[in-house]
């Protein structure tokens, strides 16, 4: 969904957008998570001389798995913010000089008048994701040695110990060497 920049210019107050994007609308990078549902959008769009001030929410429930016991759960997110959108220095005339932060999280930059709120969303959509999503604060994970789900049951695992099939190996190690 691309906002041209001047139809910001030709309205007296700001331009206000709520929108469900589906996954397929919105370009998700991210392959740790998937929508259940469409994400919902409130969006207010303000021109400040060539910026465009973005403020808005967006809502999601994201399906993702848990990086310890890799099962599936489900997240949802709420999330308010405010960015700022400046032309792309890019495609401003050559010779002037920028020094502007590329490393603020709180400044993008929009191409050829317009500003692509679908990308918007799913990147902050994106930004709610977690790099290592864990189902709940003390999920115990899988056993490293059996691959029990700690959660459920326990096992007989000792930690460090080896796995029945490794001790096997290594009892007939040692008699080899020992004959
Ligand atoms: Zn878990
Ligand atoms: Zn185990």
């Amino acid at each position: 969904m691309l906002i041209d920049i001047n139809e910001l210019k030709t309205r007296d107050g700001p331009l206000l957008i709520e929108k469900n994007f589906s996954e397929g609308e919105l370009d998700m990078a991210s392959d740790v998570s998937m929508l259940r549902q469409p994400v919902h959008s409130q969006l207010q769009l303000s021109l400040v001389g060539e910026q465009i001030h973005v403020k808005g929410v967006v809502g999601a429930n994201l399906e993702l798995t848990c990086s310890r016991c890799l099962k599936s759960f489900e997240r949802s997110i709420e999330k308010n913010f405010e960015l700022d959108y400046r032309p792309d220095p890019m495609v401003e005339e050559e010779g002037e000089e920028f020094s502007l932060a590329y490393t603020d999280l709180d400044v993008g930059f929009y191409r050829d008048q317009k500003l692509d709120v679908s990308a918007l969303v799913a990147e902050q959509v994106v930004l709610e994701v977690p790099m290592k999503p864990v189902c709940h604060g003390d999920c115990k994970g899988l056993c490293d040695q059996c691959g029990a789900d700690l959660n459920e049951k326990g096992c007989d695992c000792q930690p460090g110990s080896l796995d029945p099939r490794l001790a096997v190996l290594a009892d007939l190690k040692k008699k080899i060497s020992e004959s």
